[in-house]
């Protein structure tokens, strides 16, 4: 979707030097589309895109491939920063959601990042690194991110102790880290295996970058059953590269 930059509209005219003028607000603005913006052949464009999809990581392909390094790693890093932005703007859940963090252990080289995990009855799944293991950080993504009234599935650490104030709070009794008792909280564990699986390969995940990875496992998951060559590839086509540019790196 063109949308002015100033003032979200969606009417717009094409000027001569190719920019576009908001029929709203008058406001002029370039708009690249992800795809256009990488200037490798279309053919390497969809080969890489190919590759993406079946999960070959970047590194794997350093033998036979016509592009460098760096420009499959820009690709790819452009193609997650996408993921990203759907991910974050995919709506707020609502009904029973389990919640949990992972990362005390470190995920891989990231470190030490801790990741908040939501998961919703039907399957979907919103993750995010979040900077700190505590109450703060956590009533920030669930605010963000469910809707009030929910049935939150926890553990029972104690920051959780003011959910109740936005819905309804179950406490799920672990031991040795397996729920007792209910199915409850299967889904998310589920949900952290698949991601362990997925990110490993990409063993040496960057730091700055890691929300993007994490973005790419959300996306995956959500989507899994569906083929994603096509989904992505319009993904690419409707985002701009300028609306993008905020996603790539996290702040803070
Ligand atoms: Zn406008």
């Amino acid at each position: 979707m063109k949308r002015c930059p100033s003032c979200e509209g969606t009417r717009h005219c094409r000027l001569s030097d190719g920019r576009l003028k908001c029929r709203a607000c008058g406001h002029r603005f370039t708009w690249t589309s992800v795809w256009d913006s990488v200037h490798l052949p279309t053919a390497t464009k969809h080969r890489l895109l190919d590759l993406f999809v079946l999960g070959v990581p970047s590194y794997r392909q350093r033998f036979g491939s016509t592009t460098s390094a760096a420009s499959r790693e820009r690709f790819y890093r452009l193609l997650r920063a996408c993921c990203a932005q759907v991910e974050h703007l995919r709506e707020p859940f609502e009904g029973a959601i389990e919640c949990d963090r992972k990362g005390k252990r470190g995920w891989g080289a990231a470190g030490k990042v801790i990741v908040f995990g939501l998961v919703k009855r039907n399957g979907r799944v919103k993750a995010m690194p979040i900077p700190a293991h505590d109450r703060i950080s956590i009533m920030r993504e669930i605010d963000a991110h469910t809707r009030e009234g929910a049935l939150y599935c926890t553990d029972e650490w104690q920051a959780y102790a003011t959910l109740k104030l936005r819905g309804e709070h179950v406490m799920i009794r672990k031991e040795k880290g397996r729920p007792v008792g209910r199915d409850h909280i299967n889904g998310i564990e589920g949900f952290w295996s698949y991601a362990k699986n997925r990110l490993y390969p990409y063993r040496g995940v960057p730091r700055q970058y890691f929300h993007l990875y994490l973005a790419e496992v959300c996306y995956r998951h959500n989507h899994r059953g569906e083929n994603l060559k096509p989904l992505i590839f319009s993904l690419l086509k409707q985002t701009s590269i300028q609306e993008l540019r905020p996603t790539l790196v996290r702040k803070g």
